[in-house]
């Protein structure tokens, strides 16, 4: 591909980059590395080697390289006083924090201006472990996090891309806002847009309008940069949908915090979104859920472009489980008979959970003859199962109304499997009741 058609894959990707699950500490102190392992051991499965002198250091990568997420690095070492561990890291394109005991000017621009270094940390700072674990933990999450960053020229995109690459994102680069537009829709990972104003085929502004039709600022961020000398343009981002702005030249490390801000509002955002739409326990979705994305695929049904079948599940005696062996012992069999529907039906149908110990699936073109023996076989998973929890050892079983011939709403639907179910519970639990079986009865 010639440089001028830029629609880079990022480059991580091809490197097989993407969990990358080691981090190196390199400090006179070995109580930095300790602190460290506490602090993440919580929260990531991350795993921390340490070094307290160059060579050392020097040898842990070599072993290690391919697996190196980020460096956490202080910058006077026995072997090594003037930063030299520093230089070592980032030569070998390691992203680095530094650890330094003070802070100046000098300093701070002989560390930040260098090529992958991510951050600076004070060591006696308070919370300089924590604040160091939570960029670790926002840098291996970044693995998963797509950014596009679209600039008409190679050499302004260049150390934006930089920047953003030693934070550990996918990095996508475009120089048009049709390439960007591109990429967006073929990549559902991309969460972040940094465009320049100057752009080919459209400016940033346009480029931020366009995103805007198709994508929500809770779904994407967008982050805008000009030249100092365009003034009037940073309103112009924020009023076309951009989330963030920036002018030319800004400081290496309010654009890492912007960044990161603007992908952390995202996740939370996303967080939020799951929380209500999942249930906690089991983590199927929700009645809320179903009842909202249910009743879409019910339209498309109605008007002849799918066919649905829907099955209301409900376990059998579970009162009993929660009697006689606990509420504990209860919740452990929803999650495993969940988790057992889950892997049951394919992804684009709906599984939730809409009552204590209450079931729904929603299953897309399943056709008629098959759904009595797909329901039949996850019966009899069901009632296969068996669950330990402590000293206890049991076997559950559930109860099916199946419909596949329905009109009207999901309440309706619901409704009619439900009845079903019904049928399925005087006929003695543990078994499946279709809705041609309950016709011919
Ligand atoms: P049937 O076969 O007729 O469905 O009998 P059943 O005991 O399953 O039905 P019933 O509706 O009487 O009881 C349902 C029980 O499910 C009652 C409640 O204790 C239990 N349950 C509901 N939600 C939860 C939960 O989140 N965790 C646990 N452990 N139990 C729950
Ligand atoms: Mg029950
Ligand atoms: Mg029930």
């Amino acid at each position: 591909m010639s440089e001028d058609q830029i629609a880079h894959e990022p480059a991580q990707v091809a490197a097989g980059v993407g969990s990358l699950g080691v981090v190196l500490v390199v400090d006179e102190s070995r109580l930095v590395g300790e602190l460290l392992k506490a602090s993440l051991a919580a929260q990531s499965k991350l795993q921390i080697i340490s070094a307290s002198t160059l060579q050392q250091a020097r040898e842990l990568i070599s072993l290690h390289e391919d697996r190196l997420l980020v460096a956490v690095v202080g910058r006077v070492l026995r072997d090594a006083p003037n930063g030299e561990v520093v230089d070592y890291v980032c030569n070998a394109n390691i992203p680095a924090i530094v650890l330094t005991a003070s802070w100046d000017l000098e300093l701070r621009t002989a560390t930040v201006s260098q090529r992958n270094v991510v951050d600076y940390v004070l060591k006696n700072s308070p919370d300089c472990i924590e604040q160091v674990a939570t960029l670790i933990t926002r840098i291996e999450r970044n693995q998963s996090i797509g950014v596009v960053v679209v600039d008409a020229e190679k050499q302004s995109r260049s150390p934006t891309v930089h920047w953003l690459q030693a934070l550990r994102l996918k990095v996508y680069e475009a120089e048009s806002g049709e390439q960007a537009l591109a990429m967006l829709s073929k990549n559902p990972e991309i969460k972040l847009v940094v465009t320049d104003f100057n752009t080919r085929s459209m400016d940033g502004v346009q480029l931020a309008t366009q995103i805007r039709r198709k994508f929500r600022r809770q779904d994407i961020a967008i982050v805008g940069i000009a030249d100092q000398a365009d003034r009037m343009v940073s309103a112009r981002f924020i009023k076309a949908g951009a989330n963030d702005f920036m002018h030319r030249p800004f400081l290496e490390e309010e654009f890492a915090c912007r960044v990161i801000q603007n992908i952390d509002l995202i996740e939370t955002l996303q967080a939020l979104r799951d929380a209500a739409i999942r249930d906690p326990l089991t983590g199927l979705h929700n009645r809320r859920y179903l009842f909202d994305a249910g009743e879409a695929m019910l339209a498309s049904a109605q008007r002849g472009q799918v066919a649905l079948t829907l099955a209301v599940i409900d376990l059998d005696f579970f009162k009993r489980i929660n009697d006689t062996m606990g509420h504990d012992a209860g919740d452990e069999a929803l999650r495993q008979a969940a988790k057992l529907l889950r892997s049951a039906f394919r992804k684009t149908d709906i599984v939730a959970r809409i009552g204590g110990e209450e079931f729904c699936v929603l299953a897309v073109n399943m056709a008629p003859e098959a759904a009595a023996k797909v329901f039949e076989t996850v019966r009899s998973n069901l009632a296969d199962l068996v669950i330990r929890v402590d000293d206890y050892k049991f076997q559950i079983t559930a109860s099916f109304g199946v419909i596949s011939r329905f009109e009207g709403a999901m309440a309706e639907a619901i409704k009619q499997a439900d009845e079903l179910l019904y049928q399925a519970k005087e006929r003695g639990r543990n078994c499946v009741v279709l809705q041609k079986d309950a016709e011919t009865k």
